[in-house]
């Protein structure tokens, strides 16, 4: 007997199932009333009335055994833990950084950073802040300012990496506001607010060298390093045969610091950490993490969460699980564009963006396309998304309103929790609300906070 080699092309998840959670199936009646109970808002839906949930890849991703079981054998002491010092082992073999400066989630990373290096009439410049990053910033005083390159915000373009930094407005910042008033330059990867598009390592060290040249120093926002990583890998010439822990340790070792959720590819459900090479930001940070976190041995989190980061932090990097979790999102995206639904192309590395924009012309920016149609998807399959566009980043510090670049609905995909059926599933929702859209109407403000209205306003549909 000769049996040839077998190849498949399928890309299958790289894991089984061996706990499970039931999804509640609801009708669209009963989906009417829940949302017009949530004051049209998807945040302020029960988890349990939602079907399928693609609010967050945020710390919403299932566990492997690994990091359960390093769990269950964590160090809970208040002071010198050994999970504290297993967590700072793995952060500085990855990113070579050599403090670790634990806290209970990514904002908080943010938090203390900015708060410790940024004051009034600074200027921050990023290729684009999250919005936690940017309400961060202007809390310290200081302007939050995108600097993505102008392919970066053309839905349609094909550029492979459309997370880089505009070198040129880079500089032309730094010489407009002057280098005493920029405390650091921060990169984001993936990009998450303009559509999880990958930053190639050229730019990271770009960005990093005119950092260098100018004394500012360089940090990265790593939520999605490894997402970030895989595609380097994938698109970038040179480093198809690199791992990507490697390629990840050459991003980081560009930089000065970091900030990072470990909701994101921490692949736990809290936690976060600031890491960092200066010996003098170190302690000045860690006396602002001590008044609003922690002891710096935990900063905010149990031991047996540090277990978890510090085990999910090198299952991200595994090719076969990069593979899937890039897959899975193109395979939605490979859906949708039959269809002709128009998304953020290519697709990124969590979560797939579908342009409200352009589907919508007859709803103006300031009424809020792309929340009016996360807003069908709820209603017609009971699919929860999140809107990137005008609620989100419409509101100015001053209080007026502004047209945000892009109007999105983010359909982020928690880490290893849903299958192929799942997708196939909402391909079929979000087209049916598609070829539905002109029924769609826009939507006003009628209660919301000053900052992050997004996570807590009350809306109402018009018309
Ligand atoms: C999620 C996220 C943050 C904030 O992290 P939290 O853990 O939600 O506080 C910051 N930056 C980016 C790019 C993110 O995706």
């Amino acid at each position: 007997m000769e049996l040839k080699e077998f190849q498949s092309d399928t890309i299958i998840e790289p894991f089984r199932i061996r706990s499970v959670e039931p999804i509640r199936f609801t009708e669209m009646a009963e989906r009417k009333e829940l949302l017009a109970r949530a004051g049209y808002n998807p945040f302020l839906l029960r988890a349990d009335d939602v079907l399928i949930d693609l609010l967050t890849d945020s710390g919403t991703g299932a566990m492997s055994s690994q990091q359960w079981s390093g769990m269950i054998s964590s160090d809970e002491s208040y002071a010198g833990s050994s999970s504290f010092y297993r967590l700072e082992s793995a952060v500085h073999d990855i990113t070579g950084f050599e403090h670790l400066i634990p806290t209970h989630q990514g904002r908080a990373a943010e938090n203390v950073l900015f708060t410790t290096i940024a004051s009034e009439g600074d200027v921050i410049p990023s290729n684009t802040h999250f919005d936690t990053t940017r309400a961060h910033v202007e809390h310290a005083g200081a302007e939050a300012r995108d600097l993505v390159i102008e392919e970066g915000k053309k839905p349609r373009s094909q550029h492979p990496f459309k997370g880089n930094m505009d070198l040129e407005k880079l500089k032309a910042t730094i010489r407009e506001v002057g280098v005493e008033n920029i405390p650091v330059i921060m990169i984001t990867v993936t990009n998450n607010s303009g559509g999880g598009q990958p930053v190639s390592m050229e730019n990271i060290r770009a960005v990093s060298e005119i950092a260098r040249d100018h004394g500012i120093p360089f940090f990265i926002d790593a939520c999605r390093f490894a997402e970030n990583a895989w595609f380097i890998k994938s698109r970038e010439e040179g480093f198809a045969d690199k791992s990507p822990i490697d390629i990840a340790r050459q991003m980081f070792n560009y930089a000065e610091g970091c900030t990072m959720s470990a909701k994101k590819d921490g692949m736990a459900n809290i936690g976060g950490f600031l890491a960092l090479n200066s010996d003098e930001l170190a302690s000045e940070c860690r006396n602002l993490e001590i008044l609003t976190e922690g002891f710096p041995t935990y900063g905010g989190m149990a031991g047996y969460d540090m277990e978890a980061v510090a085990t999910g932090l090198y299952e991200a990097l595994d090719e076969d699980y990069l593979r899937y979790r890039v897959r899975s999102i193109a395979y939605l995206g490979d859906k949708l564009m039959e269809a002709g639904v128009p998304i953020v192309q290519p697709t990124g590395g969590h979560a797939v963006y579908i342009d409200a924009k352009e589907m919508l012309p007859h709803i103006d920016s300031l009424e809020y396309p792309a929340w009016s149609f996360n807003n069908a998807l709820y209603l017609l399959g009971g699919v929860r998304g999140v809107e990137i566009g005008s609620v989100m980043f419409g509101k100015q510090p001053d209080g007026s309103e502004k047209p945000a670049a892009m109007e999105l609905v983010r359909l982020a995909f928690p880490r290893r929790v849903y299958t192929q059926s799942h997708v196939d599933y909402l391909a079929e929702v979000i087209i049916a609300a598609y070829q539905q859209r002109d029924q769609l109407t826009g939507y006003e403000i009628v209660e919301g906070p000053e900052v992050l209205r997004h996570f807590s306003a009350r809306l109402q549909p018009l018309g």
